[in-house]
């Protein structure tokens, strides 16, 4: 495969562009590759500066549900791209796509949209803190939320014990409150709620981790979690900007029947346009400015551009879309289970995304993931780019699928895997 032209693009980024990208995982550096740089993408496929083509399975990180370039998302965003840009005055493509979001998400009484994920589970927090007068935050390891830093934390050990941050630039001061705890594990959580129960503000989870491959949670986790926040006055946040829309059309929160106080949307919420949303209770949203104390803005909140394509995408996400989502992820994982028996493979999934984690025992925890055979998953990457088929070029990252992949692309898929692994 003639990657030359990408090869030099990346030359050419690296001189004004740090590290060459915007975004550190796309280096492709854990995989010991280099970028390809894009040239369109529509459907399941990318083409790149090469004129090579690949299925696409990383989909914008989970961005694209109708596979990219969908002709409705499209005719939007073109019509309301040609009534101006952005106001920073209201609009009404604004009060049309919370309409729609509130219609899936019913725990979303009241929200507020931001320009990305990062912004909406910050301004969760904050407003968390603002409601209970409190100050601990509770996530688990493993999960991310973002590049705010106060969330830039690793678990260093399993324990549950107050962590230092993860990122160089991000004083202890800042990470004194958030404790992070193995995710499935209830007696971590007991622990930390036993010890500092007042002062927790809120437990924060992505309710089907998809940051550190696909992991799903144990029966009655979830449960658990927001029966314990609820004796403590705490308030528990979903964090779906991958799962909402995805693993079933009102995100896990449906799935699993969970109503959590507030809930962060992003990705597939707009349209492939920087958008995301933060909202649930509320008596907990009229604590937000201009109504209340906690002060949230954006200049390009709400963006007329991302409403309209967020709407279009919506309004395209029928029964059938998500019944034939679920056709294809029977398909490859049933498939996929098949090949990878006995290989020292192990395969997670949940509603159109699903992880190959390179380690023979179970994955319900980062600890799990992180006995993944890096080297191999590399080798994986490589493998897969060659027979043109683009992965998230990480272990932990899930693969995702959209209503554009097609059986056909699913066996070719099944197929590769089986072929790197004889
Ligand atoms: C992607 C992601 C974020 C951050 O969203 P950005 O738009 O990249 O800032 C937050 N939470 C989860 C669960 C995510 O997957």
């Amino acid at each position: 495969m003639n990657r030359t032209q990408s090869v030099e693009a990346y030359r050419e980024a690296s001189q004004y562009i740090a590290g060459g990208v915007n975004s550190p995982v796309r280096a492709l550096r854990s995989v010991g590759e280099t970028p390809l740089f894009v040239r369109k993408a529509a459907g399941a496929m990318i083409t790149d500066v090469d004129g090579n083509r690949f299925t696409d399975y990383c989909l914008s990180w989970g961005v694209f549900l109708l596979g990219h370039a969908h002709p409705e998302v499209l005719r939007a965003a073109r019509k309301a791209v040609t009534a101006g840009t952005s106001y920073g005055i209201p609009s009404l493509p604004e009060t049309q796509l919370a309409q729609l979001v509130h219609q899936f998400f019913p725990s979303m009484e009241k929200l507020r949209f931001v320009s990305s994920g990062t912004e909406a589970v910050m301004s969760a927090i904050r407003l968390a803190r603002g409601f209970t007068q409190r100050n601990m935050i509770v996530k688990f390891d493993g999960c991310y939320h973002g590049h705010a830093d106060h969330l830039l934390v690793s678990a260093g050990s399993g324990a549950a014990s107050l962590c230092n941050a993860s990122s160089a630039g991000v004083p202890d001061g800042f990470t004194a409150y958030t404790a992070s705890v193995p995710f499935n594990d209830t007696t971590a959580v007991e622990r930390l709620f036993a010890a500092h129960g007042n002062d927790i503000a809120a437990v924060i989870v992505e309710p089907v981790p998809a940051n550190m491959g696909v992991v799903l949670p144990v029966d009655g986790y979830l449960q658990y979690l927001r029966k314990i926040t609820q004796e403590n006055q705490a308030l528990l946040i979903f964090d779906e900007v991958i799962t909402g829309f995805r693993v079933a059309p009102g995100g896990a929160q449906q799935l699993f029947g969970i109503t959590p106080d507030l809930t962060t949307l992003g990705k597939i919420v707009g349209g492939g346009f920087p958008a995301a949303v933060f909202g649930g209770r509320a008596d907990i949203m009229a604590l937000l400015a201009p109504d209340g104390p906690v002060y949230q803005a954006g200049t390009l909140s709400g963006n007329p551009v991302a409403m309209a394509a967020g709407a279009a995408t919506l309004r395209a996400l029928t029964p059938k879309l998500y019944a034939s989502l679920e056709e294809k992820n029977d398909i490859i994982c049933s498939e996929l289970s098949n090949v990878v028996a006995g290989k020292d493979i192990r395969l997670n999934h949940a509603g159109g995304m699903f992880t190959l984690f390179f380690t023979p025992s179970e994955v319900c925890s980062f600890e799990d993931a992180r006995k993944s055979d890096l080297k191999r998953f590399a080798a994986f990457f490589r493998h897969m780019l060659a027979e043109g088929i683009y992965l998230p070029p990480s272990q932990f990252e899930a693969c995702f699928l959209s209503s554009m992949h097609t059986t056909d692309m699913l066996h070719r898929f099944v197929w590769a895997v089986k072929k790197f692994l004889s």
